[in-house]
């Protein structure tokens, strides 16, 4: 039996055997074979090639030359190269000469050639890198197809352990089977971690080297309360750890009962409890869970599991489908959050040197204009549907968000044309997400209708730390002082302005951070669905004055362990069971 401390990013106990999977960029670690083994290797090699030419002549057969044939173009590049017996030698040669396996040959030598095409000044050469490490990913597909098979097709329940895990990865999973999640890289707000949370599966993340000390087929206990992970745990341990849930699952049907309750603080102040979602069909959750509406949908996930960009049809009809559930109350649409660490399948192998200081999001979109708008048009016709808002991610200045704006109002002129029915007065807000917003809400304030608090990346640009690096996770905390006071910029700004504020970002989840932001003036949050009881429970045990002292006496201090600290006791006086 073997104990792992991480970061518990998704509550609840799981105890399944294991499976190990890849990353889904195939980052494939060195591995050796015996020299033996050489002939067996380099025949992989052959029938990986021979697979992914005899895919791709499929492909380029099957498409029609609708769009220019620029796609067919692009299959008949790939097709190239794969029929190129040089860069089959210089495989093969490097297996025979380092005796490593076809995975690790395969993916060296693409990536050299790769790394070489982006050194080149010409922008058509550089462009190229895209495409071989697209021709890499097939190799490898074809190379490791067995293995992702078991994630695609489970049929007994299973504990996911990985070194890293995408988002994509995580969203696709089938709820049914995968019980829990525990990986070696992330962090609290990482977008895998928030998936998994949405999900309601329990996981733990930064565990560091626990992927190196387990073999798939071990039993494993993921304990997503404690950021634990047991593996191979003992008889006594796996009945303790089945008493756990069993409580754990007792709590959670006592806070079901206040479902229907208002969100009400002892001194009667209205708070509004809403839900963040990644897909339609966790709407029905938020509403099963008491939540009043959507406060984040992000819509991003529509793009993440697939290889092609959705039409206006189905972005339209994802949103119909939420807003069927919410019917008059609010669901407010993120327009798209994509880049950082949500790639679209063509970027994902053209990454930045600092991803999530780059092309991401708002900035993303209004350099792709004709995708923007696709989705704006879609969010439009929506709009008649039921009390839809748009939002905008990562706004960090006026001109990106009077760009958005000028954007929206372009659309609904050509809806005006197309004679299509949208709410022209509907409500546009932007996120606070980075401190350039946050000390310049007074004015973004005048262009928005409401502001919402991103803190998941908010806390990362203030203190300079990666959301989702493990190595620096202990810097990670949404009650730094620095937040804190950028926290209370935006909210009185909001006010001062006579426009709504909100919290959508992860801190609205934690038990210990609902009096303090309470008591800096939040009224409305936006959270995980699974923790909207727990959040309900605190707000109806408190009173707004106790929370405005409370807040008083944190922003009177200088230190993060010293506000940590005493909002873990204030807390637990409240809601034990939240520890
Ligand atoms: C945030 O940054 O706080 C947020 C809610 O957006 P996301 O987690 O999707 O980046
Ligand atoms: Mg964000």
């Amino acid at each position: 039996m073997e104990i792992k401390k991480g970061i518990a990013v998704s509550p609840g106990i799981s105890i399944a055997k294991l499976l190990i999977i890849d990353s889904e960029d195939y980052r494939i670690p060195r591995r050796s074979i015996m020299p033996s083994q050489r002939m067996a290797e380099i025949q992989r090699v052959r029938d990986a090639f021979r697979a992914a030419i005899d895919q791709l002549s499929k492909l380029e057969a099957a498409e029609d030359d609708a769009d220019g044939g620029k796609i067919k173009d692009i299959f008949a590049v790939h097709l190239r190269f794969l029929h190129d017996r040089s860069l089959r030698k210089r495989i093969t040669d490097l297996l025979q000469s380092k005796l490593v396996t076809a995975e690790y040959a395969v993916s060296v030598t693409l990536r050299e050639i790769a790394s070489h095409f982006t050194k080149v000044k010409d922008s058509y050469i550089s462009e190229r890198a895209a495409d071989i490490y697209d021709i890499e990913r097939r190799l490898l597909k074809q190379l490791l197809g067995g293995k992702r098979e078991d994630v695609e097709h489970l049929t007994e329940e299973v504990a996911i352990v990985a070194r890293e895990l995408s988002p994509t990865q995580t969203a696709g999973f089938n709820r049914k089977f995968v019980k829990g999640l525990a990986t070696d890289a992330g962090g609290r707000t990482s977008h895998t971690a928030i998936v998994a949370r949405s999900l309601g599966i329990p996981a733990v993340v930064a565990l560091e080297d626990l992927t190196e000390c387990v073999s798939g087929g071990d039993t494993v206990i993921i304990d997503g309360n404690r950021g634990i992970v047991v593996v191979n745990p003992d008889e006594q341990t796996i009945r303790q750890y089945e008493e756990y849930s069993h409580e754990f699952v007792e709590l959670e049907h006592r806070l079901g009962a206040i479902r229907a309750k208002p969100a009400i603080t002892r001194d009667r102040v209205r708070i509004t409890l809403l839900g963040n979602i990644e897909f339609p069909d966790e709407a029905e959750i938020v509403l099963q869970k008491g939540g009043e509406g959507i406060g984040l949908y992000r819509t991003e996930f529509l793009y993440l599991n697939r290889e092609s960009e959705p039409t206006e049809q189905e972005h339209y009809q994802a949103y119909a489908e939420t807003v069927g559930v919410f019917k008059h109350r609010p669901v407010t649409i993120r327009t798209l959050d994509l880049g950082a660490d949500k790639y679209t399948q063509s970027k994902r192998f053209a990454p930045e040197p600092n991803p999530f200081l780059g092309l991401r999001s708002i900035r993303f979109c209004l350099q792709n204009l004709t995708m923007f708008k696709t989705q704006l048009h879609a969010i439009l016709r929506a709009s008649v549907l039921g009390q839809v808002k748009i939002m905008f991610p990562l706004i960090s200045n006026l001109q990106e968000m009077k760009q958005a704006r000028m954007l929206l109002r372009d659309v609904m002129e050509d809806l005006d044309e197309e004679s299509v029915k949208y709410n022209k007065d509907i409500e546009v807000g932007i996120m606070v997400e980075t401190p350039s917003a946050a000390l310049t809400a007074s004015t973004l304030a005048r262009d928005a209708d409401f502001l919402s608090i991103g803190t998941n990346d908010l806390i990362q640009y203030t203190l300079a730390v990666d959301r989702g690096n493990e190595l620096v996770s202990a810097l990670y905390s949404a009650v730094d002082p620095a937040v804190l006071r950028l926290i209370r910029t935006v909210i009185q700004d909001a006010y001062k302005a006579q426009i709504d504020v909100s919290v959508c970002g992860e801190m609205a989840s934690e038990p210990e951070y609902i009096m303090l932001l309470l008591g800096l003036g939040i009224r409305t949050m936006s959270l995980a669905p699974p923790m909207i009881p727990e959040i309900k429970q605190i707000i109806r045990s408190v009173t707004i004055e106790d929370c405005n002292n409370l807040a008083r006496t944190v922003l009177g201090m200088n230190s993060e362990r010293q506000i940590s600290n005493y909002l873990r006791d204030a807390t637990r006086k409240i809601l034990p069971e939240a520890f």
